[in-house]
């Protein structure tokens, strides 16, 4: 198929990209570098540089590429900075993602791929978390990714424009080529993997004092890869609506850290910090619909191979990719 994909120059559609080029899909990548690396978008795929607020340079884009489906990995994707922030959040992930929508309709596109989040449910009433539970998000980010929702909802249903949403537990991991580079980093596994490569010398733990079994929030970590795959099968005729896309396992902070000190064979010190607002204390998918509905198999299900892919990765990419 031929795809357009926002934010292809990010850690997630970059390897999205990579991926659907592999598998013989066409791609046109738009992404205005802010987060993205222009090094991080694979040769084959043509690649404009432009921010989803300027509709007409998005608008002459999508002519150009005349995709057959949209893949919107493009937003900004920090609880923690969405806490402080919040107006960045409303006015990129929902404002300008209407933007991008209003474009698709005019130039006609039929399928449409949304990167949401399990930040949208909040702090769940139960665990696993299925995609029917009440969506009530405790923080800015996650909020403006169920509006997104909720407006896919209607383009759906007045402009007949098929939409899948995935709600992505945490991204890690690395394929061979590419991986996570933030110029800001403030995720767990990249900032912890910093101290194995002696960029750091200790890492943080953000609140040890969790109702959890060692205080540490527990997430579930989810290979990017796998994340990826999901996206290609949401492009089959038919397939809509919303599907969670994580292990269904959940891993203290504390965890990673060790799996982090294993496989690098690092000590790792680790800081204890005051919790950071907006942090719900677990959240573990439930993704058997994923599994049912759209054939989707994570192939690298453990923390361990997660880790291990991250670790190569950022040892042979110390500084990120060349600016
Ligand atoms: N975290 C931490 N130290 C760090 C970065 C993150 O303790 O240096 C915690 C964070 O508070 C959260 C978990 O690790 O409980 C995962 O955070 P991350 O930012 O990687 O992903 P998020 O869950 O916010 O999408």
């Amino acid at each position: 198929m031929n795809l357009f994909v926002s934010g292809g120059a990010g850690y997630i559609g970059s390897i999205f990209v990579e991926e659907a080029l592999n598998a013989g899909h066409r791609v046109t990548v738009y992404d205005n570098l802010s987060e993205g690396h222009r090094a991080a978008v694979d040769p084959r795929a043509g690649l404009v540089t432009g921010d989803l607020e300027e509709s007409e340079r998005l608008t002459d884009a999508l002519s150009a590429a005349r995709p057959e489906a949209i893949i919107h990995f493009a937003a900004n994707a920090l609880v923690g900075e969405s806490m402080t922030n919040p107006g960045k959040y409303f006015l990129n992930n929902v404002g300008n993602g209407v933007r991008l929508l209003e474009a698709v309709v005019k130039v006609g596109v039929g399928k449409f791929v949304f990167s949401s989040t399990c930040a949208v449910y909040g702090t769940p009433a139960r665990l696993p978390m299925t995609e029917d539970l009440p969506l009530q998000p405790v923080n800015p980010y996650g909020e403006s990714k169920r509006m997104f929702e909720r407006i896919l909802e209607w383009y759906q249903q007045l402009h007949g424009l098929e939409f899948v949403a995935f709600r992505y537990f945490n991204a890690a991991g690395a394929s061979e080529r590419l991986g996570e580079h933030h110029r800001i980093e403030t995720h767990l596994i990249p900032n912890v993997l910093k101290v194995a490569l002696g960029q750091a010398d200790h890492c943080e733990i953000f609140g040890a004092d969790y109702p959890t079994p060692d205080g540490t929030c527990i997430r579930d970590y989810i290979h990017v890869r796998d994340l990826a795959q999901a996206h290609l099968l949401a492009l089959a005729p038919g397939k809509r609506g919303v599907f969670n896309l994580g292990n269904g396992s959940g891993y203290s902070v504390r965890e990673v850290i060790d799996a982090c000190a294993q496989v690098s064979g690092c000590r790792i010190p680790a800081l204890e910090r005051p919790r950071r607002p907006g942090d719900p204390p677990r959240l573990v998918a439930g993704a058997t619909r994923a599994v049912q509905e759209l054939g989707w198999q994570p192939r690298y299900p453990g923390l361990q191979t997660i880790v291990e892919s991250a670790w190569r990765w950022h040892r042979a990419h110390p500084q990120g990719y060349a600016e």
